[in-house]
């Protein structure tokens, strides 16, 4: 399969190569898209030949569900069943933006969009191009991050395309994304609402919105979400440090013994010398968030073994950016 790249402005795409990528949508083929967190690849979603394409393309085992993406609040409403008042203030506060709702599907929804799940994910991407896409193709698009199963997600076409090329039917090219880091998944079908994936909306801030109604991940969520260890994982073995360990004496000890050694450290601090790799953060958490993926190809492509990297303060965006790195760390 030939992989068409079709580059756009992000913020004013010519809706003409919008429409080469709706029509390849419309007629079951698989395209990637940028979202303001990371690349999508994916499929008419009310279409289950068309979704078992994006499970082809990744790799992806079927029992790891995808996430129907739509241009608005109506066209998700169609997609499931019991939504509660409540519900509508997390709509009006974060779409378009970066909070996945998971509610009870209703009928219209392929089973092979939720591996079989009686919820579906929701989400409405805060990107021109992704929304001009959903709109021209007029139905809900479901997709996942553009990469290979196991790989890091893709902040640029050209992640995109070193993974995918040839596997998918086409690229909408806008440059790199602006998070980096995955979606919220909340679960809404009861409350509290639960968090099953800590992501690029905090718990503060839908806490804000809600008080007392939004519960942090419990153990067990991950299991109901069908989150894969084998999600966020660089080819390097990661070792997650706690702010105060000594991160520069671990690495410097590791790279003694001839390993190839990153590390990836936030704010100002003693560096270990020697190591191969040296990331530091100096933006906080959302520029730890907006990196990480494009960290783990760096070392993937530095030939890193060993990657130390240190855990920011678990609060607001930190608490995604460490479950990303433990979640990377476990194998
Ligand atoms: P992403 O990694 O952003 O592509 O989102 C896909 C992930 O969303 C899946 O791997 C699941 O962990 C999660 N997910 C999708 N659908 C559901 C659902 N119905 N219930 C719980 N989690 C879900
Ligand atoms: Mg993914």
């Amino acid at each position: 399969m030939q992989t068409l790249h079709l580059k756009v402005d992000p913020d004013n795409p010519n809706p003409k190569i919008i429409e080469i990528a709706a029509a390849l949508i419309r007629e079951g083929e698989t395209v990637a898209f940028p979202t303001e967190t990371v690349y999508g690849v994916g499929a008419n979603g009310l279409d289950e030949k068309a979704v078992r394409n994006v499970f082809k393309a990744k790799g992806r085992p079927l029992n790891n569900p995808l996430l129907m993406h739509v241009m608005s609040w109506e066209q998700a409403s169609s997609l499931v069943t019991d939504i509660s008042e409540e519900v509508l203030l997390l709509v009006n506060r974060f779409w378009p933006g970066p909070l996945t709702l998971v509610a009870r599907a209703n009928d219209k929804v392929p089973p092979l969009v939720t591996a079989g799940l009686p919820t579906v994910g929701l989400r409405m991407p805060d990107h021109r191009v992704a929304l001009d896409l959903i709109k021209a193709a007029g139905v809900p698009v479901a997709a996942t991050s553009a990469n290979l199963s196991g790989r890091p997600s893709s902040t640029s076409a050209r992640h995109v395309l070193k993974d995918l090329n040839g596997r998918i039917a086409g690229v909408l090219d806008a440059g790199s994304t602006g998070w980096g880091i995955e979606s919220t998944i909340l679960d809404i079908t009861r409350p509290p609402f639960t968090i099953l994936r800590p992501g690029a909306v905090s718990r503060e801030r839908l806490e804000e919105v809600l008080p007392g109604l939004i519960a942090a991940t419990k153990p067990g969520a991950e299991e109901r979400s069908r989150l894969r260890a084998a999600h966020y994982r660089p080819d390097a073995r990661v070792i997650p440090v706690k702010p105060g360990e000594n991160l520069a004496q671990l690495a410097q000890a590791e790279a003694a013994r001839g390993k190839r050694v990153g590390v990836v450290v936030v704010g100002d601090q003693e560096l270990p010398t020697l190591v191969d790799l040296v990331v530091v953060i100096n933006g906080g958490s959302a520029e730890y968030g907006r990196r990480l993926y494009e960290i783990f190809r760096l070392a993937d492509s530095r030939k890193i073994e060993y990657l130390f990297m240190e855990i920011p303060e678990e609060t607001g965006l930190g608490v995604a950016v460490a479950d990303r790195i433990y979640e990377a760390a476990r194998r």
